[in-house]
């Protein structure tokens, strides 16, 4: 049983009443979003992103790992060429979560049957506590030697009990 034409439908829809053609490609708000890949942490929803507002990063956790240090490498760059270098090149935002599927990497147990069943390591993914590991990305994209240092940084806490986020760490330049 396939979802797709229940997506499709909904896209009709979409398209139907369709005005922006004209975004363009750089987001308004010259944000990006980091957030998990969790279905109840859509920053769309969570954050009431309109389209072309935001650039979007997810993964498990919305962790900083050695991927996102290199796709915020690579849009700083796009960025630098397309829009000039400016006192602020953009602006990042950390959107963790309680209740998070990273939470169980720090199970040793989970982490071993990953490895051996998978072969991958997810111990670095893993979230112990959620403030700490906020403010442990913030430290490792300070610490990225290619990430240049004129970018805003703040981390967030999305409660899915609640709907409310908290933040964790204020609006704060890399370097
Ligand atoms: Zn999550």
């Amino acid at each position: 049983m396939s979802n797709l034409s229940t997506l499709l439908e909904r896209n009709q829809a979409f398209a139907a009443d369709f005005s922006s053609a004209d975004l363009p490609i750089l987001p308004k708000m010259r944000t990006i979003i980091l957030t998990c890949v969790d279905s109840r942490v859509d920053p769309a929803h969570v954050l009431g992103l309109e389209l072309g507002d935001a650039v979007v990063i997810r993964n498990n956790g919305g962790r900083v790992t050695n991927a996102v240090i290199e796709e915020v490498a690579t849009l700083a760059f796009m960025v630098s060429m397309m829009g000039g270098e400016k006192p602020i090149l953009f602006e990042l935002v950390i959107l963790q979560h309680t209740q998070c599927g990273a939470e169980r990497f720090a199970d040793p147990d989970f982490q071993s049957a990953i490895q051996t069943k998978l072969g991958f390591d997810v111990s670095t993914s893993a979230i112990h506590n959620h403030e700490q590991s906020v403010k442990t990305d913030i430290e490792s994209l300070r610490n990225a030697s290619e990430i240049p240092g004129n970018i805003l940084v703040s981390g967030l806490i999305y409660d899915v009990k609640t709907g409310k986020i908290q933040e964790v760490v204020a609006p704060k330049q890399l370097a």
